[in-house]
């Protein structure tokens, strides 16, 4: 993980957010290359969800919503983790994550002392704030704990204006808030982070074949996406291990550096959802099938995914380091982050052999070609060209296309490098976005 924390810096992807000031814990900035990544990401997420699909389409919800949303959900009595103390090193945790010793005690992984932690109480992990000018408790609002609960109160009005039939879903990617015990594993656990859910309305009776359905699409998903299945599980939840509103959960967990993490949860979760708003809200949010000619709360199954968690899990997939041959004979070890093409956030990068003017224009008329095609094309023409394709082999450039004194005065072709075999291509320019976008399309079959 610090390999990639190290590298995350280096290269401006992810950093301390307000590092100026020493940082803020659980608070992570994201530099360019990082938005292009988290981007990319999102679009995966986007395009198997909505593009490609006729019955699920996006809403986006606000942050701030009725606080009475958050006491139908159960979020106001129930989402609260237990917070001990070591008495010892006054070192601050979350329970139920705490390390067990060889006869069984929790003990404080940073002193090493165990029995000596305070009673647990029970902490909302919800931020609060107020609306208007009073700081009183008629004022007082949220920040959403997660995406979901849009999607529920949403419903009705959905339903209606988008016209569409149960089963259908209901999707959306935006930022959550919560006030973790413990942030760490650097994006892992963070305090604001952006989730991507979607709220998949069935009929009851059919919701278990939809809950596997939804397993199955979203781990395929990930392993679309270039994702070692080696490195991918599906675990479902111990009974005693279910949320409040759950008929059944799996999650979909990553090897991540520090063993076996949630990378997203699927949940039945029955129709506990629409039923507590309705009853909270006093609105019908029952539907009538009219194809069974019968009224029914939809069940429904949820797929909720972290994007930080997401992005970390790909990086940390795609990181390798290989002996490769140097520029001065010998081999010489090689830093090259295998993304999958649909997720670098470097699509193209565009080098001159040299700095030389003669290849400027040419280099710059092969960068304005590709730059509407191509969304991530890089054009850097300072230091050795063997140093330029190692810094693009370290964000995970898929292609280097090198413009030489051979196109200008030759050929008016380029050299494409393979990010992974390194082998190299002669393309003529005039066929060079049809050969790239032939390349892309070849990862993606
Ligand atoms: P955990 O048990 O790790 O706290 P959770 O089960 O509470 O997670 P969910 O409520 O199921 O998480 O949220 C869905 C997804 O949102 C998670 O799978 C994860 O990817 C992401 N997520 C949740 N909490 C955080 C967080 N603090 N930081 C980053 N991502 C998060």
């Amino acid at each position: 993980m610090e390999t990639i924390v190290e590298l995350c810096k280096r290269r401006g992807i992810i950093f301390q957010s307000s590092e100026i000031y020493g940082g803020l814990r659980g608070a992570w900035d994201f530099g360019p290359l990082g938005v292009a990544l988290k981007e990319n990401v999102r679009d995966a997420w986007k395009t198997a969800m909505f593009q490609l699909r006729d019955d699920v389409v996006p809403i986006e919800a606000s942050i701030l919503m009725h606080p009475k949303v958050w006491e139908a959900s159960g979020h106001v009595g129930g989402f609260t983790d237990p917070l001990v103390d070591c008495r010892n090193c006054q070192s601050r945790y979350r329970e139920d994550q705490l390390p067990t010793n060889k006869s069984g005690e929790i003990y404080c992984p940073n002193c090493g002392q165990a029995g000596t932690f305070t009673e647990a109480r029970e902490f909302n992990l919800m931020f609060r704030t107020f609306v208007g000018p009073s700081e009183d408790t008629a004022a007082q609002v949220w920040m959403r704990p997660e995406t979901a609960q849009g999607m529920f109160v949403d419903f009705a009005h959905v339903q209606l204006t988008s016209r569409k039939k149960v089963p259908f879903g209901i999707g959306q990617i935006g930022r959550s808030f919560r006030n973790e015990i413990t942030p760490r594993n650097f994006i892992f656990r963070v305090r604001e982070f952006e989730q991507m859910e979607m709220e998949f309305f069935c009929k009851p009776g059919t919701d278990e074949a939809w809950h596997d359905y939804w397993i199955r699409q979203r781990y395929d998903w990930y392993t679309a996406l270039g994702m070692d299945p080696a490195n991918l599980r599906i675990r479902p939840h111990a009974e005693d291990e279910l949320s409040h509103y759950s008929k059944g959960t799996v999650d979909l967990e990553y090897r991540f550096p520090m063993g076996w993490g949630e990378l997203e949860g699927i949940a039945n979760r029955g129709d506990f959802d629409l039923t507590q708003h309705a009853e909270h809200s006093g609105k019908d949010l029952s539907y009538f099938d009219q194809a069974a000619g019968e009224r029914y709360i939809p069940y429904v199954i949820e797929p909720a995914a972290g994007v930080d968690r997401t992005v970390l899990a790909f990086m940390v997939d795609a990181y390798a380091e290989e002996e490769a041959p140097a520029a001065k004979g010998g081999t010489e070890t090689r830093t090259v982050l295998r993304f999958h093409p649909d997720l670098a956030p470097v699509k193209v990068a565009v080098l001159p052999l040299s700095k030389k003017d003669t290849l400027t224009p040419t280099a710059r008329r092969v960068n304005d070609l590709l730059k509407p095609h191509f969304r991530g094309v890089d054009y850097d023409e300072s230091g050795q060209i063997g140093r330029r394709y190692r810094r693009q082999d370290e964000v995970g450039t898929p292609f280097c296309v090198t413009v030489d004194f051979e196109t200008v005065e030759d050929d008016d072709a380029v050299t494409v490098r393979d990010r992974d075999t390194m082998d190299q291509d002669r393309v003529p320019i005039e066929n060079l976005v049809a050969y790239l976008d032939d390349r892309f399309a070849a990862a993606r079959a």
